[in-house]
């Protein structure tokens, strides 16, 4: 029989498993604050268990999500983790120091189906979901990396790494609400964000699944171009895509997130920064602009400091809260739209790990 993942099981799950052992229901909770509350990579580990359940539990059970392989440590303070699944694949997180806190990019796949031609993720040639154990592992690993740095621990998570969470639909819900559980690592719903090319059919489905925070990648203010920036367009147009955000059960005082990729001569004119204005009325939203990152074989530039400048000027001056945002990891290939599981990328220059994997995984 195949050994039960613990790792994906609910609360209640996890303690009826246990009882299908003979033991009390109370040590399935105990189980599952080691997994989720301390992150326990080993039943070992697990003290206030019997010898004899752990070693029944080695029998049967696995908790196993991602291992460690690397650390990479950029000179802004930014940390790309270079994971790998138990079949061999290749994934990344990224911690991100912000204003606000330590804030940890998330991936939900290997690969990408949406095919963004400015993404070096739609160019990896694997392509498969994530389980949730492998999406909530991300977070323990983090955690520990940190620990053992002795930082401040992550304060918020963005589903913004690999992948598009929404066509993993099942399991980044189980996973949110997993990470979000009191027991377990007890992220408030306001400190998560998902964000998506705009799976318009999903798009409310989540917010009433989780009431997390949703980020958009626009990325384009016509249909003809975000055909070609964003191709899911090509089946969910602009229209239908800001009907959804209409539709969004958005909590009170929270603002959808606007992502705008801006590239060079594409995308960056003043006309197009009017068009969003419009586009946008009427919507409680906030607007991250981000500058292109290249990537070497990259078809976009970044744009200039200027051209950012007055795409943002235009939207403040309607009334909007737009951010540039900064290019944080850049130099270890940890940015937005640079992570394509890549060890070897000419992008890591910064090999330096602060935590030995060995020590982690
Ligand atoms: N698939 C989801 C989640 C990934 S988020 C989505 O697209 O929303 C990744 C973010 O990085 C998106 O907003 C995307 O538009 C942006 N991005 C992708 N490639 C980029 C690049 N080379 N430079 C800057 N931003 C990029
Ligand atoms: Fe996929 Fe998002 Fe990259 Fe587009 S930007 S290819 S949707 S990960």
């Amino acid at each position: 029989m195949e050994p039960t993942n613990l790792k994906a099981l609910t609360l209640d799950e996890l303690r009826d498993f246990v009882g299908t052992l003979g033991e009390k229901a109370f040590r399935g909770s105990q189980i599952y604050e080691w997994i989720h509350k301390r992150g326990a990579r080993s039943f070992a580990e697990m003290s206030n268990l019997s010898k004899a359940l752990r070693e029944t539990l080695e029998g049967v059970a696995t908790i196993e999500g991602v291992t460690l392989e690397n650390v990479l440590l950029s000179s802004d303070g930014t940390r790309k983790l270079l994971l790998r699944t138990t079949d061999g694949k290749r994934l990344e997180t990224v911690l991100i120091p912000m204003p606000n806190g330590l804030t940890q990019c998330v991936s939900s796949q290997i690969g990408c189906h949406i095919g963004c031609p400015y993404c070096l993720t739609a160019k990896m040639p694997e392509r498969r979901n994530l389980s949730m154990p492998e999406i909530v592992d991300q977070i323990y690993l983090g955690r520990r990396v940190l620990e053992e740095a002795g930082d401040e621990p992550v304060r918020n998570l963005v589903f913004m790494g690999m992948g598009e969470p929404l066509h993993n639909f099942a399991n980044v819900v189980a996973a949110l609400k997993t990470l979000m559980h009191q027991k377990g690592a007890n992220y408030s719903s306001r400190r998560i964000t998902v964000s998506t090319s705009g799976l318009v059919p999903k798009i409310k489905e989540l917010g009433e699944a989780v009431p997390v925070n949703l980020a958009i990648s626009l990325n384009a203010v016509t249909d003809p171009l975000r055909d070609r920036m964003v191709p899911i367009n090509k089946k969910y147009n602009l229209e239908r895509l800001i009907a959804a955000l209409r539709e969004f059960p958005l909590p009170p005082r929270r603002r959808i997130t606007i992502e705008y990729v801006v590239c060079k001569d594409v995308n960056d004119s003043a006309e197009e920064a009017q068009i969003m204005t419009s586009l946008l009325s009427g919507l409680r939203v906030k607007i991250n602009l981000i500058p292109f990152n290249p990537y070497p074989g990259a078809e976009f530039e970044t744009p200039s400091d200027e051209a950012v400048t007055r795409f943002q000027r235009i939207l403040t001056e309607k009334g909007y809260q737009a951010n540039i945002r900064q290019h944080k990891g850049r130099d270890i290939g940890a940015a937005c739209g640079q992570l394509d599981g890549k060890v070897d990328e000419p992008l890591a220059l910064v090999r330096g790990s602060t935590v030995r994997a060995a020590t982690v995984a």
